[in-house]
């Protein structure tokens, strides 16, 4: 039997269930009608049919209506506004001021309602996915100077989820005054904002001879200053980001002599350990016994320790961890040249490390565009990230800002629904383990460029050999027992792919196992980019074979397995594109989420095989079966 079902609508989530109503009654008497579609456009695809609202009424497909529209204010022709402008006609007309007075106050009151009900949404589904900005030092100074400007942050917090305020103390040399800070940090905990402290470690003291802005901390009095900018930010919040400068680079006279037969990645990180437990966390916790935190990673991961990041230890000494999870624009000249995929197997790698301690992604709207701006979004959500943070308030008043957020919010209440899915379900497919503090040599990355090829990877932070398919690049070097784990996988039947990188350290007898796969990088990860769907298809088929999956698409769609019964895939690609999944058994699917709210993606299946007709470019659409 075949069925299509472009419009297939599946079950819904407890926290979805308490505003869309399980009734569409229910539903309506919590939200006003005409909002909710404004509101909600993702959660419509799961509620379903028999417990539509009307806002279901006037969606087509998988389409919802613009939330910025009139039409979402309930202000379209079928509104009792609507018939009765067209019936009066010249009444009206003697009565115009009264009429635009009071359009304009249902506006106000339509736009009050909408942003109450995405604060209400984030306060209901923080536990899953919270949301976070934060308040450079700088804005703490600039914007916070004001009630009105405190007011105003908050009411954006509140129009766009954020329900945690990052308050920074310390940046570029600047300690923002306490009284603003402790002034600020009780404004938002009045209006109902979990409040946490960072701090930013740049211009602190004696230069480091590399990286603008990063210090030399083999300098006394520059970790006597790192102490002190700590000591005070614990003395006012009980949890401390520390933003993604926590590196050195400096190769100074007193650092080369101070490091005496240690590499320099291995100095650096030594210094860098030792810094965090003598200047930050012993002097933090003695000011503050129950302050938390938090160590953020940068998202250029393949250099970490080459810069003093040493993701064990570090780790394990923090309380918490978080990771950059900002690709910006692939194309874009200043910003660009990192895959949307990088945040997703980042946050996953250190996901893996940090267990626990791992909170979540950070993105920023540099060097972006709404539809670039909203990826970094859903692949810090597929991650698992427990919460995102939306850097930083400032930058997102200006330039592509305000446009980018407008684009968030419609994606919000999906993003939730995404959360959700992932949460608590392990991932299949290609283990793709890169070991801590390993290096890329000239495969910086490659990981990323990978799955823009629709390979479903599972980063890991060890070689195992109980996995049924591997993808191996020169970072396997790190691990002394590289060569006999690959002959172990190899001989058990698990196809593995290896680099051009790696393969030239393979002994012969290896080099010929029928399970092994050759991928040409040449030294250039990102030419992986220009593969055609024929030259992929091999490798694929190979790779998936032992997870009973057959994957078919262009390059730069990619493939997620999120435990037994969901699949994700999305098209980061400007074109719409076709794609088909076959499964060793037979499957029912349904649509679970797509975004964004207008995307597109049609679907038929029959037997193991699903075939999508179209997917509009850049989306994200996840099944279940
Ligand atoms: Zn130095």
């Amino acid at each position: 039997m075949k069925r299509s079902c472009p419009g297939s609508v599946e079950d819904i989530s407890p926290a979805m269930a308490a505003n869309t109503g399980g009734s569409g009654r229910r539903g309506l008497r919590s939200l006003p009608m005409g909002c909710v579609a404004g509101i909600l456009p993702a959660c419509v695809e799961g509620v379903p049919p028999s417990n539509r609202g009307p806002e279901a009424l006037g969606t087509a497909g998988a389409r919802a209506r613009d939330p910025t529209s009139a039409m979402a204010f309930g202000l379209d022709a079928a509104t009792p506004w609507g018939r009765s402008a067209a019936a009066r006609g010249s009444a009206l007309r003697g009565n115009a001021a009264m009429y635009v007075a009071a359009l304009f106050g249902i506006l106000i009151f339509a736009a009050a309602v909408q942003a109450q009900s995405l604060w209400d949404l984030a306060n209901q589904n923080k536990e899953t996915l919270r949301i976070a900005t934060l308040f450079t030092a700088q804005d703490v100074r600039d914007r916070f100077s004001s009630e009105a400007g405190i007011d105003a942050a908050i009411d954006w917090c509140k129009k766009t989820g954020v329900t945690h305020a990052f308050i920074e103390s310390f940046r570029d040399g600047y300690r923002a005054e306490r009284s603003a800070l402790e002034h600020a940090r009780d404004r938002f905990r009045t209006a109902a904002c979990d409040v946490s402290g960072c701090v930013t470690t740049t211009k602190v003291g004696k230069d480091s001879t590399g990286w603008k802005g990063i210090a030399c901390y083999t300098d006394g009095p520059t970790q006597a200053h790192i102490q002190e900018i700590f000591e005070y930010a614990a003395s006012m919040f009980d949890e401390i980001m520390i933003d993604d400068f926590w590196f050195t680079d400096c190769e100074c006279p007193e650092c080369q002599e101070a490091r005496g037969d240690k590499s320099w990645p291995q100095y650096h990180c030594d210094l860098m350990v030792q810094v965090s437990r003598q200047r930050i966390l012993q002097p933090a916790r003695a000011v503050n016994p129950n302050v938390k935190i938090i160590i953020k990673y940068p998202q250029w991961y393949d250099q970490f320790h080459n810069r003093g990041y040493e993701v064990v230890r570090e780790t394990a000494d923090f309380d918490r961890t978080w990771v950059g999870t900002e690709t910006r624009d692939f194309a874009d000249q200043r910003w660009g040249g990192k895959v949307q995929y990088e945040g997703y197997y980042l946050m996953r790698w250190l996901g893996v490390l940090g267990g626990a301690k791992c909170g979540g992604g950070w993105f920023d709207p540099y060097g972006t565009h709404e539809d670039t701006y909203v990826e970094q979004a859903r692949q810090t959500v597929l991650a698992d990230a427990k919460e995102m943070l939306l850097f930083c308030y400032g930058s997102l008043q200006r330039d592509t800002g305000p446009a980018n957020v407008t684009k968030l919010r419609t994606e919000i209440p999906g993003l939730f629904r995404l959360a959700e899915l992932v949460r608590n379900r392990p991932l299949r497919g290609i283990a793709a383990p890169k070991p801590p503090n390993s290096d890329a040599l000239d495969e910086q990355y490659v990981y990323d460029f990978v799955g823009m090829l629709g390979l479903p990877l599972v980063p890991t932070d060890e070689i195992r050999t109980d996995v049924k398919a591997a993808f191996l690049p020169v970072h396997a070097l790190k691990d002394p027992q590289w060569q006999g784990k690959l002959e172990t996988m190899l001989n058990a039947g698990a196809p593995v792919l290896i680099t051009d990188g790696l393969a030239r350290k393979l002994p012969p007898a290896l080099a010929e196992n029928k399970s092994l796969l050759v991928l040409p990088v040449h030294g250039k990860p990102r030419s992986l980019l220009d593969l055609t769907r024929a030259q992929l298809q091999p490798i694929r088929d190979k790779l998936l074979a032992p997870l009973g999956i057959r994957f078919d698409a262009p390059t730069k769609v990619a493939l997620y397995l999120i435990g037994d019964n969901c699949v994700a895939v999305e098209n980061f690609s400007d074109d719409t594109i076709t794609a088909t999944l076959e499964f060793a058994q037979s499957v029912q699917a349904t649509r679970s989420l797509i975004l964004p709210t207008d995307g597109q993606a049609d679907f038929s299946f029959v037997g193991g095989k699903i075939e999508f007709t179209r997917i509009t470019p850049r989306t994200l659409v996840v099944l279940r079966y």
